[in-house]
């Protein structure tokens, strides 16, 4: 099977104030570009599951998680502050969007395909063991990542993350887990602001100046993340897919195309092809607010990690 998509309407139902961009428009975005690009005939699409409180409680901590429940809105939308927002059903979307890692990681596990994305929302990588952030509730690629070190009891798991912001979420979770190896390349100075000069030999920071454009990023992609897969020698690769740093989004001021995106998944895909212990691929969506751009990002995401 080439690629797995899964999804679910359920993250449709997560509602942010009027006009942020953190909207349900994005997942449609994606899906309407697939579908114009051809590819709904060679991949697969898959309704994601809804994670379990045992897998959110491997990454969160109890009162947090009881926070989100008894401050869930019956109506409107409730401002949490730090950029956290929750409307009635915002729970069940972050839910499935958490439940689609763990499901994308049982797919390459079981060896039903080697590339799956995942078109969910609210996105993850800010969200910290003990707060959310930056529009993320649940921290979906580290659930995902300890759902394959404890079902399947994996000893390497790589997440690389190319969203704009640094995954300060990710970072806070695996800071002492050296079988996680956390790869962020990020425009800095810049939100969350958090450490990064943490000092792990599984933290990979690769902070870049708001004038980067593609044969930059492609540089030190190059200089630093490709030599700590190789020497990390992962078992899986996750990825915290935020396309936020392309040209026309006016979130960041790095300016990234589809070509970038593309290069960076094709040295992903190339890393599990020449490498048999790595199972495969399982990329998240995080951020990318530019609809159109968000859109034609992910085809090319999608397309270089399946190799169409
Ligand atoms: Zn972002």
């Amino acid at each position: 099977m080439t690629a797995i998509i899964i999804s679910h309407p359920a993250c449709l139902e997560h509602l942010m104030p009027e006009g942020h961009p953190e909207c349900p428009q994005r997942l449609e975005a994606i899906h309407n570009q697939l579908l114009s690009s051809g590819l709904e005939f060679v991949l697969t699409e898959r309704e994601a599951t809804e994670v379990t409180d045992a897998q959110l409680a491997r990454v969160h901590d109890t009162q947090y998680l009881q926070k989100l429940n008894s401050q869930l809105p019956t109506e409107g939308i409730a401002n949490l502050g730090d950029d956290i927002f929750l409307s009635p059903l915002s729970l069940v979307a972050a839910r499935y969007a958490a439940g689609s890692g763990v499901q994308g990681v049982d797919l390459v596990m079981q060896g039903t395909t080697k590339v799956v994305f995942c078109n969910v929302r609210p996105p993850g990588h800010h969200a910290e063991r003990a707060r959310g952030m930056g529009f993320c509730l649940y921290n979906n690629i580290a659930i995902a990542a300890c759902h394959a070190l404890d079902a399947y009891g994996l000893r390497r798991v790589a997440i690389v993350d190319f969203d704009v912001h640094h995954g300060n979420g990710t970072q806070d979770v695996f800071l002492n887990e050296p079988r996680v190896l956390f790869c962020s390349s990020f425009q800095h100075p810049f939100y969350p602001d958090t450490d990064i000069d943490v000092k792990r030999s599984n933290i990979v920071n690769v902070p870049l100046p708001a004038t980067t454009k593609g044969p930059e990023f492609q540089q030190a992609i190059s200089d630093h993340w490709l030599p700590a897969l190789e020497d990390f020698a992962p078992e899986l690769i996750l990825v915290s897919a935020g396309f936020d740093a392309h040209l026309l989004d006016d979130m960041s001021s790095i300016s990234l195309t589809e070509q970038d995106y593309q290069w960076v998944s094709e040295q992903l895909r190339a890393y599990v092809d020449e490498h048999q212990q790595c199972r495969g691929i399982v990329s998240m969506l995080e951020g990318g607010y530019d609809l159109p751009a968000l859109g034609r990002s992910v085809v090319a995401h999608v397309k270089a990690m399946a190799k169409l």
